[in-house]
């Protein structure tokens, strides 16, 4: 059986001024899937998530969720902006984590999970802290919901984070590098938290230079060099059995 793309990346483009940072990456991430997103740095892999859940705009392609453009619609053979709105309603469905944490500093634990959907959502109150509770245990820090981000290690700050993405019940969640800026030994326990995130169904791109992560829990292995997918498989054959140049170079680099 052929599972749908729940996200479907297709010939996008995207330019800062007159740099070309995205020429023509297509990508299907079919649904309960991880793709484990690869390259040097500078190859664009932030900025495609970035366009993913529209923190960016992009020049060309097409990029649908369930089958629905994401942030753009067609009019007279052109693509639109789609109403602020409706793009933030589609956004909804797009968790992201970032590498480094961004919780806000003068809520509690709790509150930055809660936050945004109480305000967008409007869930009763009692019933979005009861699922922040859940989400917290979860990640393993239901003991810390009083405390404030500044009084917990990195890697507990992004397993806040991971919560306060899910708390919005996304339907792909996107991580940049989000073990890049923990202490070493940070890092097996939000990986952790992302491995039973990927083991529970939840549908993942994940940028990373975690081979041993991207190795295990990866269903894909996408490469990016230079704005390009130059590479793509299962992680056994873009590992074991890497097709191009670029490819066995950066590996080199992160093994
Ligand atoms: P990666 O995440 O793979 O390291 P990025 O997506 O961050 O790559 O960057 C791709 C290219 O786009 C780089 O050349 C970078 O300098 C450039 N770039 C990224 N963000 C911006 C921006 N906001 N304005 C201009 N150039 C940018
Ligand atoms: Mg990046």
């Amino acid at each position: 059986m052929t599972r749908s793309a729940l996200l479907e990346i297709s010939a996008v483009n995207k330019f800062y001024a007159n740099l070309h940072v995205l020429k023509g990456v297509s990508l299907e991430v079919p649904e309960g899937t991880v793709a484990c997103l690869l390259g040097p740095s500078g190859s664009g892999k932030s900025t495609l998530l970035r366009c993913i859940n529209h923190l960016e705009s992009i020049d060309a392609g097409r990029i649908t969720m369930s089958g629905q453009t994401l942030a753009y619609e067609e009019r007279d053979g052109q693509m639109h902006e789609r109403p602020r709105a409706k793009i933030d309603r589609q956004r909804q469905d797009i968790g992201m984590v970032f590498q480094h944490f961004n919780l806000f500093p003068h809520y509690t634990v709790l509150q930055n999970i809660t936050l945004a959907p109480t305000l967008l959502k409007k869930s009763r109150k009692a019933n979005v802290t009861a699922q922040a509770m859940e989400l917290l245990d979860k990640v393993g820090l239901a003991n810390k919901h009083n405390a404030y981000p500044s009084a917990l290690s990195g890697g507990q700050q992004q397993r806040v984070a991971i919560a306060r993405a899910l708390a919005m019940h996304p339907k792909v969640m996107l991580f940049d590098e989000p073990t890049s800026a923990l202490d070493p030994e940070l890092v097996a326990e939000v990986l952790k938290v992302m491995k039973d995130l990927a083991q529970g169904g939840m549908t993942m791109i994940v940028v990373t230079h975690e081979m041993a992560f991207a190795r295990e829990v990866a269903d894909s292995v996408v490469v990016m060099d230079a704005g390009v997918i130059i590479e793509s498989g299962t992680p056994g054959e873009v590992f074991d059995n890497p097709q191009h140049e670029r490819t066995r170079e950066f590996l080199r680099h992160v093994r």
